[in-house]
């Protein structure tokens, strides 16, 4: 320590944002500079990066401000919103999180920062969380199987019109969606269809004669966007007469009271599960739900958690069948559906349980309770109402007034849906109470008139749904259910389950492509103002200026950093912006009278999601080959546009590719698509390597989609929220997504039309850009590129670690990767018969999530450390690696058992402690490999899990009820 006393410009050197997410010190960040022989970091610019791509012109983000000041600005932008108590309903309700719930969950690391549950073994916890979401919607929608979430309702319903169309005999290419589905549900199905070439019929299926015309599907909302309940049977009946398949998007608090879709004999169940204890967060996130009949199982998108038994028959759980379906089938996969919402999943599934059956009724009676009493008081004030039977929503004739009474509610801080002139939409929900009925009828009535007696019509008011419409069957009858009522046993439930995984809050998780980075608490604290989550999506503007700015300044620090001009918020994954991203160039090409270019070039090693997406947009896949040094084939490339120079609509390329390396050729990749009339779609998530170096916009993109849960530090959530937005060059921008609802959400639409509604919500997961937008604030453009720098300095000191044990598959100038590794474990399977999967089971003795397995190359694996994680962290991850290596030799010297060895009994569970220790290494390997967790081990709960068996005798619910006995 220097003696000389600090002068007080030092002492006045605050703790630096940047330092705190930058994992390694300056002084590890030297000692690894020397290990790869340099000086300072901008020396890898040099040595790794092609000169050509990087930044001609300094960014405009310089400034960067402390944590203290970034929430200090958040919290004047949140008073720039206004929240009112929103009645508008359309699928959006309000609902109280239970604050065990909020405090354990949504704001516990360790559930937020878990990644997607590839690892079975590691994920045990979030698993059953999701399982347990899983067995709740077939409850409630009465339904054999359901999948762990997808992205919003609107999506769910396109997902099952896809789904239909795959199992349905019916030769009509024709789609018949109720009138009385939510807008947002119709505009999303209507630019999903398009490119399929369905012809959608939207209609009133109880008054339309059904029966002349075909369907191939049909798509009822149960209860209807007013409120309507109707009996879904003659509908079902006529669909199956045509081989036609029902979806029914459902809601799932209603779904407590009402006869399950299934029981009506529908063949998808689809919805929001928000209103099971997620706020609102002004459209997202929240879980959709997907639930179907036992026999479409293989068909189903998204992911679906099973039941399997480990190594010892011990149950445990996995990701059943499609898991990795898109990178095994590409452009035939079921959907492109990758990160889906799965902390906002667990969060409902939570709620159910922490409410059990006999909570939920008591809320959705009293919620029903409530409406009618509202509706009949209305009634007596001499309003018609038109809504029979209902749940918590009707319409209310109000001839020539309906603007007016819905401004005066403006002014009791209440918003009511609007429907036309003269009709207006009231939505109760769980936070209604009696304040609120007077208030409403004080709104219709004037101050004057007299208001109805809420007890003396509570006694009077009769049923207004009828008996059939009841439903008679129980729900939610799992001992899950009504274990966990009480605050402390729910809270040790939760602790119990968040203990078993792998997460961000217990060790690194250097996933190749997935930029397992730090999610600073800092960043996430937004995300409990009520002034951010509490917003309805369709609020009126005035209310909601916060989240304008929010958008507007997040829109503008993206455009500086990707060179782009425009961006859209509405995708909510990096799948959905890939699709969307795709259909503006559709629509481009369209405008230009270019109709019929229609190919799409994806290299060979593209991530799964690519050409999902290229044939959901109705484009023809293309595969490009890749050179022996993993870069796209130039002279591939050149065959490929000239052969299809006429119809070449796209190429889409992942830049740095997704073999971590950054090609020498991109700009002349991009200039030879663009000669030959194409344009590029840039792959994003490898984002990180180029953030404030590069901008994709100026070097040869033309759309590029970023994963803001990857590079933009939102969390992983287990798989999912996700933010996808898309970034476009000037000419792509008039056809960026627009929404039927809010108005203006592209303001750069021209005469010529946009590519329509692709997301539920006008600007998706809004919520959740306030992470992002914290992060670049705090960061700046300087941070942002040491940020970068690091990531890419932390991969190369990996791969110069590992390259005397494992070969280093790719890399590119000097030797160098980007900021991801693959290391290649093929030659072990010849050598003593180790899996790259037998390794990845290794990792978790020594405390460690694998990275990612097998893609893009099978039995390879590829690390992405991120810049979050400090020297120490990545040496204790190498030596890990190391020790294996060393296992592997012993097996290979004959020195270890061939079979019955540390890497095939990997990981090893507790369990093997309770029987006669029989193994031949000693117990210390076994559990203790790395001496280096002796203070704070990991114990996974279970053995190696069978997926095999999983799939055989699959099953995606709790087990039997009889099982429990
Ligand atoms: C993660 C990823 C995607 C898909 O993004 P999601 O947000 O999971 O939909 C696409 N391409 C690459 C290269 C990725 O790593």
């Amino acid at each position: 320590m220097s003696t000389s006393r600090p002068s007080l410009q030092q002492l006045e050197m605050r703790g630096n944002f940047i330092q705190r997410h930058i994992g390694s010190n300056p002084q590890q960040v030297q000692e690894m500079l020397a290990e790869l022989g340099l000086g300072k970091l901008d020396d890898l610019i040099e040595q790794a990066i092609p000169d050509n791509i990087l930044n001609s012109e300094p960014l405009k983000l310089t400034g960067t401000i402390s944590e203290r000041a970034v929430i200090k600005y958040l919290r004047k932008m949140r008073n720039r919103n206004k929240v009112f108590t929103s009645l508008i309903g359309m699928g959006y309700y309000d609902t109280i999180m239970p604050a065990v719930i909020k405090r354990n969950v949504l704001e516990n690391p360790g559930w937020y920062t878990a990644y997607t549950p590839y690892q079975a073994e590691v994920s045990q916890g979030r698993l059953e969380a999701l399982l347990n979401f899983q067995q709740m919607i077939c409850d409630l929608t009465g339904m054999e199987l359901a999948n762990a979430s997808l992205l919003d309702e609107a999506t769910a319903a396109a997902e099952a019109m896809t789904m239909a169309r795959r199992l349905s005999k019916s030769p009509s290419n024709r789609v018949f969606i109720d009138q009385n589905c939510h807008p947002q549900t119709i505009a999303v199905m209507q630019t999903r269809a398009r490119p399929f070439g369905f012809d959608v019929v939207v209609g009133d299926p109880y008054q339309q004669d059904l029966e002349r015309q075909k369907f191939f599907t049909f798509l009822l909302q149960y209860p209807g966007c007013d409120g309507e309940v109707h009996d879904l049977s003659d509908i079902v009946r006529i669909a199956h007469q045509q081989s036609a398949l029902v979806t029914v998007a459902a809601d799932l608090l209603s779904l407590v009271i009402l006869k399950s879709p299934g029981s009506f004999g529908a063949d998808i169940v689809v919805g929001n599960s928000q209103r099971f204890g997620v706020p609102m967060g002004y459209g997202g996130p929240h879980a959709a739900f997907f639930a179907t009949k036992d026999e479409y199982k293989r068909s189903t998108p998204g992911r679906i958690i099973g039941v399997s038994k480990d190594c010892h028959g011990q149950y445990a759980l996995r990701m059943a069948l499609q898991t990795r379906e898109q990178h095994i089938r590409r452009d035939k996969a079921t959907s492109n559906i990758c990160t889906s919402q799965v902390l906002l999943a667990v969060i409902a599934g939570f709620y159910a349980i922490y409410h059990g059956p006999q909570g939920l009724a008591l809320i959705a009676g009293r919620v029903h309770r409530y409406s009618q009493i509202l509706a009949t008081g209305l009634q007596s004030m001499g309003y018609t109402i038109l809504s029979r039977q209902f749940f918590d929503t009707f319409v209310i004739h109000t001839p020539g007034r309906a603007k007016r009474i819905a401004n005066k509610a403006q002014e009791a801080e209440i918003n009511l849906r609007i429907i036309d002139a003269d009709h207006l939409g009231i939505s109760l929900d769980e936070t209604s109470n009696r304040d609120l009925i007077r208030s409403v009828w004080r709104i219709f009535s004037g101050p004057a008139g007299d208001q109805p007696d809420i007890n003396a019509l509570d006694k009077t008011i009769a049923e207004c749904l009828p008996q059939p419409l009841l439903r008679q069957d129980a729900i939610l009858q799992h001992p899950v259910f009504e274990r966990y009522h009480s605050e402390t046993e729910m809270m040790r439930y939760m602790r119990k389950l968040a203990r078993k995984d792998i997460a961000l809050d217990r060790s690194m998780i250097p996933l190749g492509s997935c930029t397992m980075k730090l999610n600073a608490a800092t960043e996430m604290q937004a995300l409990s103002y009520h002034e951010f989550n509490g917003l309805h999506p369709f609020a009126p503007l005035h209310q909601t200026l916060g989240y304008q700015q929010l958008i507007e300044e997040l829109e503008d620090m993206l455009c500086d950093l990707t060179g782009f001009d425009a961006f859209s918020f509405q995708p909510n994954a990096g799948s959905q912006g890939e699709y969307t991203g795709l259909l503006t160039i559709r629509k481009y090409h369209q405008t230009n009278g270019q109709e019929q270019r229609n190919i799409c070039l994806i290299p060979a090693s593209a991530h799964g999601t690519n050409p999902a997406s290229a044939v959901m947009a109705g484009l023809k896949v293309v595969v490009l080959d890749c050179d022996d040094n993993g870069n796209v084939s130039v002279e591939d490339l050149r065959n490929k546009v000239a052969e299809h120079h006429d119809t070449l609509a796209a190429l889409m390329i992942t830049y740095p590719s997704t073999h971590g390396v950054f090609e020498e050729a991109f700009r002349e990749i991009c200039d030879i698509v663009h000669q030959h009339g194409g344009q590029v779609y840039l792959d994003g998530a490898n984002f990180n390597a180029l953030l404030g170096l590069s901008r994709p916009g100026k070097i040869g993109a033309d759309v590029a989609h970023l994963n803001l849960h990857k590079t933009f530090s939102i969390p992983h959530g287990g798989g999912g929220p996700g933010v996808g937005p898309i970034g476009v060059g000037q000419h792509l921008a008039p056809y960026l997504p627009e929404h039927p609802v809010v108005k203006g959400v592209n303001p750069h639409k021209t005469e010529h039309g946009t590519v329509g509604t692709v997301s539920a919500a006008p600007w998706g997961s809004a919520s959740i850009l306030t992470i992002s937008w914290a992060y670049i604030a705090m960061m700046g453009a300087h941070g942002l590129k040491q940020a970068t720098l690091n990531a890419i300095l932390n991969a190369n000191y990996i791969a110069q670690r590992l390259a005397p044990h494992y070969p280093v598959l790719y890399t590119g100038k000097n030797n160098r990767v980007a900021h991801e590794c693959i290391i290649d474990c093929r030659a072990f399977k010849q050598s003593c018969n180790i899996t790259v999967e037998d390794i990845a089971k290794r990792l978790i003795d020594y405390g460690f999530h694998a990275p990612t397995v097998s893609f893009p190359v099978a039995e390879t694996l590829m690390i992405e450390p991120t810049e979050s994680e400090d020297k120490g962290e990545i040496d204790r991850f190498c030596e890990a690696l190391i020790a294996i290596r060393q296992e592997i030799r012993d097996i290979e010297s004959g020195k270890a058992d061939p079979d019955n060895n540390v890497l095939h009994n990997a990981p090893h569970s507790h369990r093997l402690l309770l029987e006669e220790w029989q193994m031949p290494y000693p117990r210390v390997q076994a559990f203790f490999p790395g001496n280096n967790q002796d203070d704070d081990k990991y114990w996974p709960p279970v053995g190696r899990i069978d997926n095999v068996y999983g799939d055989r005798h699959l099953q995606c619910t709790c087990p039997p009820l009889s099982d429990y006995q």
